[in-house]
């Protein structure tokens, strides 16, 4: 695995600290932020364990605010959730990380799944799926290149879950589990839902030197992953010792500061190299 120096692709404006989340002026200003073009993704590299090659890359939303300067999703994505203006941007998300995998994949790189993180709002919007389809056919993009994470939340409506799942997966996107193991305890229905992979928490992922019980909660998550024919990813490995210690417990993908931060569009292309 290659080691990429630490850049600061995330230092976000301060002023936005006094922000609530509450604040008029954040939402007035979100809500204009689609037509001003003033959304950027950002792709993190997840890599395989053993032949350390990228296997997938996830995308992440920054917003560059003309007023604001650069803030981070932690700070507007609850925002845009209560609002609702979660549901425009998230598609917004969907179409620009396709049409940025079709153009990788025309420059020639490597094909790999891109992800894209889904908010429950948005997972639970009925014309979700078609939406989906739709844009797959208009950014040409195979769906199997196309991962969307969810969370455990999805858990407190198992039945429409399920079926919103099956749904996905007939049209051939990839699905991951995202924050594993954080969330609502949903070990009744994980073996119901069609996942392609597991993302075991950073949380769990810092504490593996240190803290006993987070190395048999990941040793768990692991195989329980592997028993129900899921792939694992480790999200937020930042040091050589956490990713050797995943490899003993036999984790199949890492994605982390010791390999990437998140990064924009045009860096990818010198990492598959
Ligand atoms: P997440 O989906 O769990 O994404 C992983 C977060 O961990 C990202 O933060 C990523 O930059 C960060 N990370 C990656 N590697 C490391 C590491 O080694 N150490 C540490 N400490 N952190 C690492 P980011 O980009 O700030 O995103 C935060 C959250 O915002 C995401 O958490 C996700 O829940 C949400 N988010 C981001 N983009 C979108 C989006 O397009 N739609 C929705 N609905 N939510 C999004
Ligand atoms: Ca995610
Ligand atoms: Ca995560
Ligand atoms: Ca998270």
């Amino acid at each position: 695995a290659k080691r990429h120096g630490r850049n600061n692709y995330q230092i976000y404006n301060t002023q936005i600290e006094g922000l609530s989340k509450t604040d008029l002026r954040m939402e007035t200003l979100l809500h204009k932020a689609i037509d001003k073009k003033e959304f950027v993704l950002y792709y993190q590299p997840q890599y395989d364990a053993t032949t350390h090659k990228i296997s997938g890359l996830e995308a992440l939303l920054r917003w560059n605010s003309k007023d604001l300067g650069m803030v981070s999703p932690i700070d507007f994505i609850p925002l845009a959730e209560e609002t609702g203006m979660i549901v425009p941007i998230g598609e917004w998300v969907i179409r620009e990380a396709c049409n940025q995998n079709k153009e990788w994949q025309r420059q020639g790189l490597p094909p790999v799944p891109v992800s894209v993180n889904l908010s429950l709002r948005q997972f639970y919007q009925t014309d979700l799926v078609e939406k989906i389809e739709l844009i797959l056919k208009e950014t040409k993009l195979d769906p199997k290149y196309l991962e969307l994470e969810i969370t455990e939340t999805i858990a407190l409506q198992p039945d429409i879950a399920i079926r919103v799942l099956n749904e996905l997966k007939s049209i051939g996107v990839l699905i991951a589990m995202d924050d594993f193991g954080t969330g609502y305890s949903s070990l009744n229905y994980i073996r119901r839902f069609p996942i392609d992979h597991l993302k075991i928490d950073k949380a769990f992922v810092q504490g593996i030197q240190q803290d006993e019980e987070d190395r048999s909660i990941i040793a768990t998550i692991i195989t329980l992953g592997h028993n129900l024919s899921m792939s694992v990813i480790a999200e937020g490995v930042e040091t050589e010792e956490q990713a050797e210690l995943l490899k003993t417990y036999n984790c199949d993908m890492f994605q982390g500061y010791l390999f990437s931060r998140p990064v924009p569009a045009e860096m990818i292309l010198a990492m598959f190299k």
